[in-house]
């Protein structure tokens, strides 16, 4: 008897506990407010017409204004309010008082019928069962979606109609009583299965709109850092530059490529790489704080979104605040590893119109940085888009040149201080194009190395520097510059191996130079190429040193045998003191190693002084000549004879 009450009284109460329920309710419910009281008001309008010619006018006029009066005003409220969006406790509230508000009028309704009923006559009588029932009905009707209204309307204006209308006593009378009374049963019953249709709809559609969220944050999720993926990224990027477009505001993008990762991944395995590359998302999403978009773009590559008119200066001072955050150590295993971060950024409108075009150039200021500046942040500027424009005219000459042809090789001697003679002398390309004349390497050699080009360009200038240095004495030795891509791919390593083979250089004579950079594209790799270069007899320097980082240790692991200083230090050696410190130390540690060391960029007299007080023994500069063409190096060895060795040393 409890259970059977307690069931009764819960098919009155709102589910608050199942708010998407509530306000699926709440929203069917409202829309049907209008009708609601258009049926209530017309029916009540037909019986007060009717009923002016024989019910006093509080009765037939006042009471039937007064309740058509609340139902206006209670539409004129829903009519200013059906746009808001509402919290849960309002809704919940609203719903409570709705209720409330139905049983009134019911109440109100009913007892105003049942007073008009005596004063009228048969027919007029008649209009008031059939007005009370029709009304009932539809009012139940509209109110499906708010079952205790609902329940309320119906229990509240049928018990005292039936009542009513069955102890009045005619026949007729007592026939529709019982059947508004069957009807109301069957209506409830409708009710109570509409209503758990409803709800179990409102379920499954909460369900699939559950589902295809999890989905979308799925295909959206990078699953290893927890950002958001590229995918991602890309569509931000839009949306982003749609609000720009509307709002007349700028933005900028950024992308964050991780210096030295490539390493720690080789060396300590993928689960490792995979441990440093969370830890890394970790501290980005940290230090980015929640206003900033965020993603992995893939690999070791991170993006970044900022919107609200960001300057140059906030875009430098946040990025490196990004780059420190990577700086620190990061623990593996008992040690720490070092990575560093490179940064490139471009901003919308100042540098691109399209979301593409900006990504593309926020990529080439990473290609910068990565090149020139290793581990800062550039921004891209006009500067960088006049370099596009000049690559772009160089990578189409690129496309279309014959190599044989129209690259050559020029030498510059490397000099041994306590001879005074050529140890050495580099190949340094040459491109003379008859569409843009001569191009420099630091031009060219980029552009090939992006477009892919360089092996073919490497191969062919190798076979040159080898017929060259085939016909010079045998004490003389040839080093020859290597990109990244050549020392990348075990198939290039192999070529050039044949190519020194064939040649009938010895490869004790030869020396291949490497950069840093080089070597961290891709370790492991370069590393294999090192070893199968030395186990030939070929000698490795170590390019441009000092412009790098952690280089010292790249120098022990792959087991290098010479390093050249690059020419940044030799220039102020004699009026920097920390150049002349660097310089020293280098020098001294070269020794220590046992590896050679070759000063780049000598350029006086004085410089070369400082340096042979240092102890350096190999030098290289426009002191002791420019690089000169293929015929010009047997004069210059020619020449060597015949100078006395301390003249040529410049004392
Ligand atoms: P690098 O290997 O550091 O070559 C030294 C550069 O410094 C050369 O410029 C050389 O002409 C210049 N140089 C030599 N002595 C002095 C000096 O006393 N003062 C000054 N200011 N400069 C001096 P170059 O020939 O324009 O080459 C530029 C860079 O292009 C090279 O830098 C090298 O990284 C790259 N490169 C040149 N040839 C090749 C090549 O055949 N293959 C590859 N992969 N890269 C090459
Ligand atoms: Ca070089
Ligand atoms: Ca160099």
């Amino acid at each position: 008897m409890k259970r059977l009450f307690v069931a009764f009284i819960n098919l009155f109460r709102i589910p608050t506990d199942n708010m998407p329920l509530v306000r699926a309710q709440f929203d069917a419910f409202s829309k049907q407010i209008p009708l609601l009281y258009f049926i209530l008001t017309t029916n009540s309008l037909a019986a007060a017409w009717t009923f002016t010619r024989f019910a006093p006018d509080w009765l037939g006029v006042y009471f039937p204004s007064a309740l058509c009066t609340l139902c206006g005003v209670r539409c004129v409220w829903w009519w200013r309010s059906r746009h808001k969006v509402f919290s849960d406790t309002y809704i919940i509230k609203a719903m409570r008082a709705t209720t409330g508000l139905a049983v009134g009028l019911t109440l109100g309704f009913t007892i105003w019928a049942l007073l008009l009923y005596p004063y009228g006559d048969a027919y007029a009588r008649g209009q008031v069962v059939f007005c009370l029932a029709l009304t009932v009905i539809g009012c139940v009707f509209c109110l499906m979606h708010l079952r205790p209204a609902a329940l309320a309307v119906t229990l509240f204006a049928n018990i005292p109609f039936v009542l009513f209308f069955f102890l009045e006593g005619h026949d007729s009378l007592k026939a529709i009583s019982i059947n508004l009374a069957l009807v109301s049963v069957a209506m409830i019953m409708i009710l109570m299965v509409y209503s758990r249709d409803f709800a179990r709809l409102v379920e499954s559609q909460a369900e699939t709109r559950r589902l295809s969220d999890e989905n979308f944050r799925i295909a959206n999720l990078d699953s290893l850092t927890d950002l958001p993926n590229r995918r991602w990224f890309f569509t931000e990027l839009e949306r982003y530059h749609a609000e720009a477009v509307a709002s007349g505001r700028s933005f900028a993008v950024g992308i964050i490529d991780l210096d030295g990762f490539k390493p720690v991944n080789d060396t300590y395995g993928h689960m490792t790489g995979d441990r440093v590359l969370a830890e890394v998302g970790r501290r980005l999403s940290r230090t980015a704080g929640k206003d900033l978009t965020l993603a992995r773009l893939g690999g070791d590559e991170f993006g970044f979104i900022m919107a609200n008119d960001p300057t140059e200066d906030r875009l430098k001072a946040f990025s490196t605040t990004l780059i420190e955050a990577i700086r620190l150590p990061f623990a593996i295993g008992g040690s720490n590893a070092h990575l560093g971060a490179s940064i490139g950024v471009a901003r919308y409108p100042d540098t691109a119109q399209s979301p593409e075009s900006l990504f593309e150039r926020a990529d080439y200021a990473l290609y910068h940085a990565k090149r020139t500046q290793r581990g800062q942040v550039v921004v891209f500027s006009s500067r960088h888009e006049e370099q596009i424009r000049s690559h772009g005219v160089i990578e189409q000459a690129l496309q279309a040149a014959d190599f044989d042809n129209e690259m050559s090789l020029v030498y510059q001697p490397i000099v041994d201080t306590r001879t005074g003679r050529a140890s050495t002398f580099e190949a340094l390309a040459r491109w003379n194009s008859p569409i843009l004349g001569a191009v420099g390497p630091g031009d060219f050699i980029p552009v090939a190395e992006r477009n892919g080009q360089v092996r073919a360009l490497s191969l062919i200038l190798l076979g040159k520097a080898l017929r060259a240095a085939a016909q010079w004495p045998q004490t003389v030795r040839i080093s020859f510059n290597l990109s990244a891509h050549d020392i990348s791919q075990a198939e290039s390593v192999i070529q050039i191996i044949a190519l020194i083979n064939q040649s009938g250089v010895s490869p004790k004579r030869i020396d291949f130079e490497i950069t840093e950079t080089s070597i961290s594209y891709d370790f492991q790799q370069a590393r294999a190429a090192v070893i199968a270069f030395r186990a030939l007899g070929v000698g490795i320097s170590l390019d441009d040193f000092g412009t790098g980082y952690s280089s010292l240790s790249h120098v022990h692991r792959l087991a290098l045998d010479k390093i050249k200083v690059d020419r940044s230090f030799v220039a102020d050696v004699t009026t920097n003191p920390v150049s002349h410190k660097i310089v020293k130390s280098l020098s001294a540690l070269c020794t220590d190693m046992g590896l050679d060391c070759v000063l780049e960029g000598v350029e006086t007299a004085a410089q070369l002084e400082a340096l042979t007080d240092l102890g350096c023994t190999f030098v290289q500069g426009y002191y002791f000549a420019r690089p000169m063409p293929e015929e010009d190096v047997q004069h210059y060895l020619e020449s060597e004879d015949k100078l006395p060795s301390r003249r040529r040393m410049g004392k």
